[in-house]
């Protein structure tokens, strides 16, 4: 089984050292998916991508990939003429920051959270992937950061970002439009599959469902949930999600108390009866269970 972990974790990393090559991209297209007046998700390779609209300008949440830049900025140039002022980063993942050097070339204000510039600034290593990520250079990175929470009041909106620690990373950040009753999680949620969670850079699989639990306090069933991978969702899909994170840790916590290793774990299957529905993303089951065990193992 250890081999099996083994090849899948160089598959995963073979696939992200050349996701950085242009022609992964050539063939994908941005989808604008409207989510209220003003409000749009952009669907395209890599993490969701939030933008708001109106009179004094574009506000951007996360940019994807780098080679999308250009796809990316026409697909926002068919919902506005405005320029691009504020871009934030939800957290330092470069599914998220990828573009932000092109971007920040562009003179648009960069923001996140301080863990996420700390994070792009040292440059990092992704033990799940054994990936190694450079640190970016000072044009791609935040020239403003905070520690809790920031608001924004422009085109009429007054979007809220607001830190969550040690969830999918030690860096997140919910952005909550706080009178159009929608919101942008970043990878605090994955509408519909199993979650990277990066303990690496400080994430926790308690951390996701606190922070998951936190939020299903502070909507209701008409807000837009824009997820950091997925489909657009809605107060049931962060449930079920939430729920479904709950029962992982149910199910796997015996095996570790029996103080069982990975692979002894992994042949019991504990998340048999989950995997049908959530175990066909980016993560297959037994790659979501070496992610999630030690940190699982380590809890008191
Ligand atoms: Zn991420």
């Amino acid at each position: 089984m250890f081999r099996i972990i083994t090849v899948l974790l160089s598959l995963v990393s073979a696939f992200i050292s050349t996701s950085f090559a242009q022609d992964q991209f050539a063939g994908i297209e941005i989808k604008t998916i409207k989510v209220s007046e003003g409000i749009y998700m952009l669907e395209g390779s890599g993490g969701n991508i939030g933008i708001a609209t109106g009179e004094d300008g574009i506000f951007m949440i996360d940019d994807q990939y780098s080679p999308l830049t250009p796809k990316i900025l026409a697909a926002i140039s068919k919902i506005s003429d405005k320029p691009i002022k504020f871009l934030i980063n939800t957290h330092w993942h470069f599914d998220h920051t990828g573009g932000n050097e092109n971007l920040g070339n562009m003179d648009v204000v960069i923001l996140a959270h301080d863990n996420v510039y700390k994070r792009l600034s040292a440059g990092q290593l992704m033990k799940d992937f054994d990936k190694q990520v450079p640190a970016s250079p000072k044009v791609a990175l935040p020239v403003v950061s905070f520690n809790d929470q920031v608001t924004f009041h422009l085109n009429d909106l007054h979007i809220q970002a607001r830190h969550f620690a040690h969830a999918h990373t030690d860096g997140d950040s919910i952005l909550f439009f706080k009178n159009k009753n929608v919101i942008h999680t970043g990878d605090i949620f994955f509408n519909g599959f199993y979650p990277y969670i990066d303990s690496g850079s400080g994430g926790s699989i308690y951390g996701m469902i606190d922070a998951t639990a936190t939020l299903l306090k502070l909507v209701d069933d008409t807000t837009k949930i824009i997820p950091g991978h997925g489909p657009l969702a809605n107060k049931q899909d962060l449930q079920t999600f939430h729920d479904m994170l709950v029962q992982v840790v149910d199910n796997v916590t015996p095996l570790t108390r029996q103080g069982l290793s990975l692979e002894e774990a992994t042949k019991r299957d504990p998340l048999k009866k989950l995997n049908k529905k959530w175990g066909n993303g980016f993560l297959k089951p037994d790659m979501f269970l070496s992610i999630i065990y030690q940190t699982i193992a380590d809890h008191k």
